[in-house]
């Protein structure tokens, strides 16, 4: 029998972007060879190799180091709030105007969705520019004084390549910093399509750099001793070693780590609605979230019923080719990152969980890794305390609200959490118990650029977004 849920193939057109062969670095305004190796960037979903992209060595990072620290004492911190506004104004305008470009290079270079990536991240992008220029010339009212920095040197992860620098370059342009910007080594196209759209808003030379390459690059931008301000985001390990990195200089600071967030269905909770609120929690953007939903907490009197609801959608979730309008879920990123789900999936196994994976028929080349479902996981099962990154989520039950409470906030984590009750009382009752940055009720993975963001204990420090993001950009009222 034909499923209900058979579509035509509905592919989005590649033809609007202009993959060049090799890409340089893009110092001072201009792209430039580099004096390092190369590596090459390839699609998740089909393994073929886009481009050959420069490996920044630390005399390039210096160089753009150099650069950035010219443009900020001769430029850009002179300049008023209400002249870099219309700059990012114009920079927000043109990544609306080449929105389809971005989106689709960024689902072929990431493998998330083109549906996630036209609406959801690069809308999102253009917001925080929008945002953070609104802020430009008002920075004396939002409490952290008006003195920049000065170099911020800024390190991103590939899960939401274009999404994670604009959260980094937006407020630190804003606040009147010039910035060293590292993309991920498996996600560098969008930046460098980024660094075009400084040279097409006419950005004074300098005051944004993208330096490519992989942890050597990071390391040289987060220990250059002329870099002012370090912004970090990715896995807790290499936070870590930030954070150890500059200890003991006057580098200012902020890391977005990791999270194992909870999201709790309650009994009185509207359980079609919170099984798709589940499924955005997990599966969205292939769970390369750090916010993911990746614990569900069910209250055991509908636990049953919820499970049963949640597989009869995840049937119906469309796993395959990025770039066809109707898929649900892309490819896994990369090939490690794929390793690293299957062992992980593989313990939760041989530690007595019990696995269900979404029938579906997987591509052959590329990266993939069906939606799937642990139930019968306990606190003591890694896949209930690691951060997986990836598109499987570990179901534990509870009876009692201070039971839910428990167990959430049993993680090194404290990132984000959802609650999902027909209660107002118990929203707010549970927000207050719940040791996270952000909480979501009755939704999940809202994103929105005048809202703070980050975590407690090993998910970082600092906040970016909102008000709130503009402090890890200035001195301080004081100064
Ligand atoms: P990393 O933390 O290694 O990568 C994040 C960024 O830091 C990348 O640009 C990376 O370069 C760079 N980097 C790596 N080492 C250093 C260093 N010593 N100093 C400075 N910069 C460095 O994450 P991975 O990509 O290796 O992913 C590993 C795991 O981390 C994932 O499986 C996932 O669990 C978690 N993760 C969490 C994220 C989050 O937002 N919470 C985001 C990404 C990953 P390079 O491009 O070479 O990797």
């Amino acid at each position: 029998m034909t499923s209900p849920f058979e579509y035509a193939p509905a592919p989005e057109s590649r033809a609007v972007v202009d993959i060049k062969p090799s890409y340089g670095l893009f110092v001072n305004g201009e792209f430039v060879d580099g004096s390092g190796t190369s590596f090459k960037t390839v699609n998740p979903a089909t393994e073929e190799v886009l481009a050959e992209v420069a490996e920044a060595s630390d005399a390039d990072v210096d160089e753009a180091v150099k650069a950035a620290r010219r443009a900020y004492t001769r430029v850009w911190s002179r300049m008023s709030g209400a002249e870099r506004a219309k700059y990012l104004y114009r920079i927000a305008r043109i990544i609306q105007e080449r929105g389809r470009e971005l989106a689709v290079l960024e689902s072929i270079d990431n493998g998330k969705p083109i549906k996630e990536s036209r609406d959801v991240d690069v809308p999102i992008v253009a917001a925080h520019f929008f945002y953070y220029a609104g802020w430009a010339d008002k920075l004396k009212y939002a409490g952290y004084g008006d003195t920049p920095l000065g170099v911020a040197g800024q390190v991103i992860p590939w899960n939401f390549p274009l999404l994670m620098l604009a959260w980094k370059i937006a407020p630190a342009l804003a606040c009147g910093n010039t910035v060293v910007l590292k993309p991920a080594e498996t996600t560098p196209l969008t930046a460098l399509l980024f660094a075009e759209i400084c040279q097409q808003a006419d950005l004074p030379p300098g005051v944004v750099n993208i330096v490519t390459g992989a942890g050597a690059t990071g390391r040289a931008i987060v220990s250059h001793p002329d870099v002012d301000k370090v912004a970090f985001t990715g896995s807790t390990e290499v936070g870590k070693a930030i954070a150890r990195a500059v200890a003991g200089t006057d580098k200012k600071v902020t890391l977005e780590l990791g999270g194992k967030a909870a999201n709790i269905v309650f009994d009185d909770a509207p359980l079609d609605q919170a099984v798709e609120g589940i499924v955005n929690g997990i599966f969205f953007n292939q769970g390369h979230v750090c916010c993911a939903g990746s614990r569900l907490l069910v209250q055991e009197s509908v636990a049953d019923e919820v499970m049963s609801r949640l597989k009869r959608r995840m049937a119906t979730l469309r796993v395959g080719d990025p770039l066809d309008k109707n898929t649900d879920v892309g490819a896994i990123n990369s090939a490690e990152q794929l390793a690293k789900i299957r062992e992980l999936s593989e313990i939760g196994e041989a530690e007595g969980a019990e696995r269900w994976s979404a029938p579906c028929e997987l591509p052959s080349n590329g990266y993939w890794f069906a939606p799937t479902v642990f139930t019968g996981v306990t606190q003591a099962h890694r896949i209930a305390r690691e951060e997986i990154f990836g598109p499987v989520l570990s179901v534990l039950t509870f009876r009692t609200p201070s039971e839910a409470v428990e167990k959430a906030n049993n993680t090194p984590f404290g990132l984000s959490a959802g609650v999902w009750t027909d209660k107002g009382s118990r929203i707010l009752s549970m927000a207050n118990r719940l040791r996270a940055g952000v909480i979501w009720a009755n939704t999940f993975n809202k994103f929105d650029p005048t809202s703070p963001f980050g975590g407690y204990k090993e998910s970082g420090y600092g906040r970016e977004g909102g008000r709130h993001g503009l402090e890890a950009y200035l001195k301080g009222a004081d100064n």
